[in-house]
C-alpha cells in the first residue's frame, strides 16, 4: 500500500482538528502503529487519560479513508485529531507502522489448542475479554460490563462506544448469516445494557454515538422480528423490543423506543398484538392508570400504542374518546362524519387547534356539512387571523365559486402576510378596471400596519409605491449599534429602487448610511461609505457634490476615507 497518496484523506477534518493533529505528531503522540492490509491501527496519547485506540481503513488504492474510528470522546465519526494524526504519521513515516498483515493467516494455521492458549493469554491481559469468548447469551453482561468499566469521566462514552460497536457488528453479522436467535440475544443485550447504564454517562455522550447504539439495537430486533417465522423466536424478539422500550422510558427517553410501536404494529400478528396489549395493561395497572379508559391513553406510557392495538375491538364511542384524548382531531372528525354524527363533528371542529382546522374544515366541506361552516370559519378568522386559516378560507371561497369573496380574503392576506407572489396573484385575478383602486387600498393597508416588515417593503416596491415603501422603513434605526452601524437592508432596497425616478429619496437614505459608516472610524466601513458617496455622485443631483466636499472637509484627518474616495 502506497503511503504517499494523501489527497482526499483529510476530507471532513476541520482545520482546527488538523492543526491539533500536527501538534500531536510533533510531540510523538502516535505510538504502537501497525498495519494489516488496508487497515492502520495505532495508539494515541490521551494526556492524563489512557491512550486512545485508533483504526483507519483506507480504500484499495489507498487514496480515500473508507472507515475510521477512535476511542476518544469525539471519535465515533472517525474525524478526530487522533485519526488525523495516524494518517499524518502514515504519510510521513510509513516505516513506523509494523507490518501485521501475517497475523490473520498465522492464526488460521494454528491448532485449536494453541488458539485456546492464545485466548487465555489475552484474557490474562484483559480479564473482561472472557465475556467475548462466551456464547451470545452473555451479550447483556458484556454490555453492562462495558458501561461500568470505563467510569463516568470525560471520554467514557467514547470508550464504551468503541467497545460496544464491536458487539453491534456481531449482531449484524448474525443477522446476515440468518442466525436470528443469536442476533436477538446480541441486540437485546446491547439495548438493555446501554439503557441501564446510560444515565451515568449521558453527559459525556455529546455526539450521541452511544445513544445511537441503543437505537440500532432496537432496529436489529425489529429486523429479527420481521424475518422470524418460529413462534418462540418471535416471542423472544417481541419481549426484547418491549424490554428495550421500557429501558428507554426508564432513562428518560434517549430515543431507542421511538420506532418500536410502529415496528410492533407492522410486524406482530393478532395473538402477538394481544400479548403486547397485555403487557401495557400490566404496566399501566402497576402505575395506577385506568388503562381501560380511553381518556387515560394520552397520559400513560405506550397509551397511543395500546389504542392502536385495541382499536379494531373497540366500540365507536371508545374509539372516539381515544382519538380525542390522544389529540388526533382530524381523525376524530373524520370518524364522526363517517358514522353520521354530523352535529358532534361540527362541534368538535370548532374546538380543535388552529393548526388542524384547515384539514378538519376541509373534511366538513367534503361531507357537505357546511350550513354553518362558513359563518363559523369567518367568525373564527376575526379572533384568530392565522395564515393557515386564511389560506383555507380562500380555498373554500374558490371552491364555492365565490371569486369576489376569495379576492377580499386575498386582499386581507396581502395586508397581514405580505409577499410579492401573493400580491401578483391577487393583481392578476382582479379585473383591470379595479386594479388601481386595489393597489391604493393594499398600499394604504401595508403602510398603516407599519412595523419592520421587509416583506411589506418588497411588495410596496413591486407596486412602485416608493413613498409608502420609504415611509415604512423610516422609523428604522440608522445606527443599530457600534458593531452593526448600517441602515437596514429594506431601507437600502428602497434607496436602490428610488435611484432613478426619485433621486432625492435615494440621496436621503444613502447620506444617512454614509454618516453612520464614517462614524465607526473603521477602514473597511470607509470603503463601503466611499462606494455609497460615488453612487450619490451618480445620481446627478446638486447635493451629491456637497457630500464629497463634506467627506473631504469634515473629516480632514480621516485620511483613509479620502484615500478611498480618490481610489
Ligand atoms: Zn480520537
Amino acid at each position: 500500500m502506497d503511503s504517499t497518496t494523501t489527497t482526499g484523506w483529510f476530507e471532513g477534518f476541520s482545520e482546527a482538528v488538523r492543526a491539533k493533529a500536527e501538534a500531536l505528531c510533533g510531540r510523538g503522540g502516535v505510538f504502537d502503529a501497525r498495519r494489516a492490509g488496508r487497515a492502520l491501527r495505532a495508539c494515541c496519547e490521551g494526556g492524563d487519560r489512557p491512550a486512545y485506540p485508533v483504526e483507519v481503513t483506507l480504500s484499495d488504492d489507498g487514496a480515500r479513508v473508507v472507515r475510521a474510528r477512535c476511542g476518544c470522546a469525539a471519535g465515533a465519526t472517525g474525524r478526530c485529531k487522533h485519526a488525523a494524526a495516524v494518517l499524518m504519521t502514515w504519510a510521513s513515516r510509513p516505516w513506523a507502522f509494523h507490518d501485521a498483515s501475517g497475523v490473520g493467516a498465522s492464526l488460521r494455521r494454528r491448532s485449536t489448542e494453541s488458539l485456546a492458549s492464545l485466548v487465555e493469554e489475552m484474557v490474562a491481559l484483559a480479564p473482561w475479554l472472557e465475556r467475548v469468548a462466551m456464547p451470545v447469551a452473555h451479550s447483556g453482561e458484556r454490555a453492562r460490563s462495558a458501561m461500568r468499566r470505563h467510569g463516568t469521566a470525560w471520554g467514557a462514552a467514547g470508550a464504551i462506544t468503541w467497545e460496544l460497536s464491536v458487539l453491534k457488528a456481531r449482531g449484524e453479522a448474525l443477522l446476515r448469516a440468518g442466525d436470528l436467535r443469536g442476533a436477538t440475544e446480541v441486540f437485546r443485550g446491547l439495548g438493555e445494557g446501554v439503557l441501564e447504564g446510560y444515565a451515568a454517562v449521558a453527559g459525556q455522550d455529546g455526539d450521541g454515538a452511544l445513544r445511537a447504539l441503543a437505537v440500532d439495537a432496537a432496529r436489529g430486533l425489529t429486523t429479527a422480528l420481521a424475518r422470524a417465522k418460529d413462534r418462540d423466536l418471535r416471542r423472544e424478539a417481541l419481549t426484547a423490543l418491549w424490554s428495550v422500550a421500557q429501558g428507554d422510558l426508564a432513562c428518560s427517553d434517549v430515543g431507542a423506543a421511538e420506532e418500536i410501536p410502529e415496528a410492533i404494529l407492522r410486524y406482530a400478528d393478532e395473538a402477538e398484538r394481544a400479548m403486547v396489549a397485555g403487557w401495557i395493561f400490566e404496566r399501566a395497572a402497576r402505575e395506577g392508570f385506568a388503562a381501560n379508559d380511553p381518556l387515560a391513553w394520552s397520559s400513560m406510557p405506550f397509551g397511543a400504542l395500546l389504542f392502536e392495538l385495541l382499536r379494531d375491538g373497540l366500540d365507536l364511542d371508545e374509539v372516539l374518546r381515544g382519538l380525542k384524548a390522544l389529540g388526533r382531531h382530524v381523525e376524530l372528525v373524520d370518524a364522526m362524519l363517517l358514522h353520521g354524527r354530523r352535529d358532534e363533528a361540527v362541534a368538535e371542529a370548532w374546538e380543535c387547534p388552529t393548526g388542524a382546522l384547515p384539514a378538519v374544515a376541509g373534511l366538513l366541506a367534503r361531507w357537505g356539512v357546511g350550513a354553518d361552516l362558513d359563518a363559523a370559519v369567518r367568525a373564527r378568522l376575526e379572533r384568530d387571523p392565522s395564515e393557515a386559516l386564511f389560506t383555507w378560507w380562500g380555498m373554500r371561497c374558490r371552491a364555492r365559486g365565490d371569486l369576489a369573496a376569495a379576492r377580499v380574503t386575498a386582499e386581507e392576506m396581502v395586508g397581514m402576510y405580505p409577499s410579492v407572489a401573493r400580491w401578483e396573484a391577487l393583481r392578476e385575478e382582479t379585473p383591470e378596471a379595479e386594479r388601481a383602486a386595489l393597489q391604493a387600498r393594499v398600499a394604504a393597508a401595508l403602510a398603516a400596519r407599519g412595523g419592520r416588515r421587509p416583506e411589506a417593503v418588497r411588495v410596496l416596491l413591486a407596486m412602485g409605491e416608493l413613498d409608502a415603501a420609504e415611509e415604512c422603513t423610516r422609523g428604522e434605526p440608522t445606527v443599530a449599534s457600534a458593531a452593526h452601524p448600517v441602515v437596514s437592508g429594506a431601507r437600502l432596497s428602497v434607496a436602490e429602487a428610488a435611484a432613478e425616478k426619485r433621486p432625492s429619496v435615494a440621496m436621503a437614505i444613502w447620506s444617512a448610511h454614509v454618516e453612520a459608516l464614517v462614524a465607526t472610524g473603521d477602514r473597511a466601513r470607509y470603503r463601503e461609505a466611499a462606494g455609497f458617496i460615488r453612487r450619490m455622485q451618480g445620481l446627478g443631483v446638486e447635493e451629491s457634490k456637497a457630500w464629497v466636499a463634506w467627506a473631504r472637509e469634515t473629516h480632514p484627518r480621516r485620511r483613509a476615507l479620502r484615500v478611498e474616495l480618490t481610489a
